[in-house]
This record gives C-alpha cells, sequence and structure tokens, in this order.
C-alpha cells in the first residue's frame, strides 16, 4: 500500500513524521496518549499525505470497481491493515433529487444526501467506522466519550461489532430513546445530570481515573504524544 503520510500541527508546525509514528506501534501499556501536539499540546494534528509519484488515474479506475463503501477509498484513510477496517455498511447513502423544494427556493438542481439510511441513521456513522477502526488497531479495547446522543449510537454500535468497551456520559435533555439504544448496543451509559460540558468533564475525569482511552473527537485520534 503507497499509503503514507506525516501529522503536523497547526499551532506550532510540528511535523510527526513515519519514525516517530512507529514509536506508535508500542504495545498499549508503554505509551503515553494525551491527545495533543508533542511539542506545544496544541489540540489538532492534521494528516498531511505525501502523494507525489502516484498513478491518480489508475488509483481512480480502481476505486470506481470497489465495493459502495465509504472503505473504497481505504488509501486515504488511517488504519494501515484493511482487516482492522470495522464496517456495518457505511457510506454511499443515497442523494435524492427535490424538484419541488427545488422549485420553491428558486434552485435548478437540489439534491438531498440521505444520511438516515446509514447503519445508526445519522452521518456519524463515517466518523464512527473511522475511528472505531483506528482504535481496533492501536490495541485499545475501551473507549470513554461524552456525547448528546448520535456519536454515542454510531460509536457504540461500531465498537460492538469490534469487540470494544464503551463508557458513554449524556447531559440533560438527551431523548431516552438515544441513551437506551446506545445501551442496547451494550454501551455503559451514565446521565450525568448537567450541561454538556459538564458531561464532558465528567468523561474526562472517569477516563483518567480507570485508565481508558477518552475520544475527544475524531481530529484528536493520532494526536498521541511520543
Ligand atoms: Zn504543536
Amino acid at each position: 500500500m503507497w499509503k503514507k503520510f506525516d501529522l503536523c500541527c497547526d499551532g506550532c508546525g510540528y511535523v510527526l513524521d513515519e519514525e516517530k509514528q512507529s514509536r506508535l506501534s508500542l504495545p498499549v501499556q508503554e505509551r503515553e496518549f494525551g491527545g495533543h501536539c508533542p511539542s506545544c499540546s496544541g489540540d489538532l494534528l492534521n494528516a498531511r499525505y505525501r502523494l507525489d509519484g502516484h498513478d491518480f488515474g489508475h488509483w481512480e479506475t480502481e476505486v470506481r470497481q470497489r465495493c459502495a463503501s465509504l472503505w473504497r477509498y481505504q488509501e486515504l484513510l488511517p488504519i494501515t491493515h484493511s482487516d482492522n477496517a470495522v464496517t456495518l455498511g457505511e457510506g454511499w447513502t443515497p442523494l435524492i433529487a427535490l424538484p419541488q423544494l427545488g422549485e420553491a427556493m428558486g434552485l435548478e438542481k437540489l439534491y438531498l444526501k440521505d444520511e438516515r439510511q446509514g447503519p445508526t441513521a445519522t452521518f456519524k456513522d463515517r466518523q464512527a467506522t473511522v475511528a472505531i477502526s483506528f482504535l481496533k488497531e492501536q490495541g485499545i479495547n475501551e473507549i470513554v466519550l461524552a456525547s448528546t446522543g448520535n456519536v454515542a449510537i454510531a460509536y457504540s454500535a461500531y465498537a460492538a461489532r469490534a469487540g470494544m468497551r464503551v463508557y458513554v456520559f449524556f447531559p440533560d435533555g438527551v431523548a431516552k430513546a438515544k441513551i437506551q439504544e446506545a445501551s442496547l448496543y451494550g454501551a455503559q451509559v451514565m446521565s450525568v445530570g448537567g450541561t454538556y460540558d459538564e458531561a464532558k468533564a465528567a468523561a474526562a475525569q472517569f477516563a483518567s481515573e480507570q485508565g481508558i482511552f477518552l475520544d475527544r473527537a475524531l481530529k484528536h485520534l493520532r494526536g498521541w504524544k511520543v
């Protein structure tokens, strides 16, 4: 596979190159993962792919022949071994023409990308399949997160498929049906009885105390300290 990328800090420009990334293959117990830039503790590391010299015409032709799934773009997704892809058939939701609404809005063509038809009925399935696959490849088998609903449901479903335990902290005001759905997928659910920020704080404290990976957002997933 020709996938090669550096991780670059938005804040200070620190580059986590291949050699540094290779140290991420240390056993989980030997890693320190803080989800921040090792240099400035910034929150956001962007993947910068090194794509020079590749025949993209050929690749595009090959991609079009692959299965109708988000994972057809596997070379641009952050796992190395395709066996670690945790998939429930996400992506490839229908694009539905809305001619009447389009006309009412004065638009010649209007389409709806209907993400309700994903595995857990929201676009969060796309985030969950990539995040849970990456965590599986890293050997993580327990995660903690805070959510107002849809992320919890999607992560719980994909974690169940991966055999991963999930602890979800919900703020006040989340529909009971959403909490129940996450629970049905096997998540351990906690209602914090406060704001979303308070739920995130409770999740962070629990993760720290228990030594469990805290998932703060997809953008942090490869921001491990090395
Ligand atoms: Zn930085």
